[in-house]
């Protein structure tokens, strides 16, 4: 890659920060999204290999952190989900930034342990594998309980959340809890032993709800493993999720989607993709050529800021240089197991 393109990417992702840290600065948008504003943040902060990026990043993480933590001094005990899951991304990366508050994550605990799996994750993954016939919400407002198929309260017909997108949720959830010490609904082995359930993932030409939202699962699978970007990751631990990534990123280009397109380049360059081959090239080039004029990335006009600052974020992970440490897993006892669940794919043929 020439110095040119170089320059172009760390000025592309310098303005992008600049607009995370900006809209997290706006009382309005840190009041519903300030524990992942700071979760960002650190990310960004703790895995770039850009000097200045680091300490600029860290910077503006430890400030929205400190507010943070003034705004939450504490969880009710009879916390709802949200509520929890919210407290554990906000205290596990305050926590991080050296914001360290131990009966803040005391009661995280005593309140996650009061509401179900169910609540949490949408399903016990200790029981059974992600479902695929939770119904999405009505644009009635009206709760539909699991296999139904018309709204109860409208009648109309019920579209299915794609059962990618729970595993999705569960991933990450789980993990989260684990790195915090809290278990979020499940213990995360139990949420990724599912992996050899989920597989093949379907591509594009199956339906676009399921492809994208396996898109996100693989790269959360990967999230999860290494450490939110901290490690490299080899390609014979995870074969299948390698393979689904390279085959799908010229698809995600094609739908314009920067938010994914940020998450695939970022995970593809743990699998140890430099920045000269062309997948990367290609990636990286498109996500250039779609940063808005403020530094975001993603539909201007959307209304919720999750639509905006989220895209910026993945697109600032899938332009900046990461100071990998080594190739490992973040829980190395898994290492077996993903080696067993290889083979047998090896063994099918697929
Ligand atoms: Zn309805």
């Amino acid at each position: 890659m020439s110095e040119t393109r170089k320059a172009r990417r760390e000025a592309a992702t310098r303005r992008g920060l600049e607009f995370i840290y900006r809209t997290a600065r706006d009382p309005e948008n840190f009041a519903a999204y300030g524990f992942d504003y700071i979760f960002c943040l650190h990310w960004i902060a703790s895995t770039s290999r850009d000097a200045a990026l680091r300490r600029d990043a860290r910077r503006m993480a430890v400030e929205r952190a400190r507010r943070w933590r003034s705004e939450h001094p504490a969880v009710p005990e009879d916390a709802d989900a949200e509520t929890v899951a919210q407290a554990v991304f906000g205290g596990l990366s305050a926590d991080r930034l050296g914001l360290r508050d131990a009966a803040f994550r005391r009661g995280v605990r005593r309140a996650a342990a009061r509401v179900s799996a169910e609540d949490l994750l949408w399903f016990d993954p200790a029981a059974e594998p992600p479902p695929a016939d939770l119904p999405a919400d009505c644009a009635c407002g009206e709760a539909n309980p699991r296999g139904r198929k018309t709204c109860r309260g409208c009648r109309r017909r019920l579209k299915r959340v794609s059962r990618y997108e729970v595993w999705l949720l569960a991933l990450i959830r789980s993990y989260l809890g684990e790195r915090y010490g809290v278990k979020l609904g499940a213990g995360y082995a139990d949420a990724i032993r599912w992996l050899p359930v989920m597989r093949p993932y379907p591509p594009l030409s199956d339906g676009y709800e399921d492809f994208i939202w396996a898109v996100y699962a693989v790269t959360h699978v990967v999230y999860t493993l290494n450490g939110y970007s901290t490690y490299k990751l080899s390609p014979r631990w995870l074969p299948a999720e390698y393979e689904f990534l390279k085959d799908s990123l010229d698809d995600v280009i094609g739908l314009a989607d920067a938010d994914a397109a940020g998450e695939m380049i970022d995970s593809l360059k743990s699998f140890g993709l430099s920045d000269r081959h062309a997948l990367i090239r290609g990636g990286t080039d498109f996500l250039l050529a779609t940063q808005n004029a403020d530094g975001s990335w993603g539909d201007v006009e959307a209304e919720d800021i999750y639509e905006r600052y989220h895209p910026t974020l993945t697109a600032v992970n899938g332009l900046r240089d990461y100071a990998w440490t080594k190739r490992a897993l973040v829980f190395p006892d898994l290492a077996p197991e993903l080696r067993r669940w290889s083979r047998a794919r090896t063994r099918q043929g697929v």
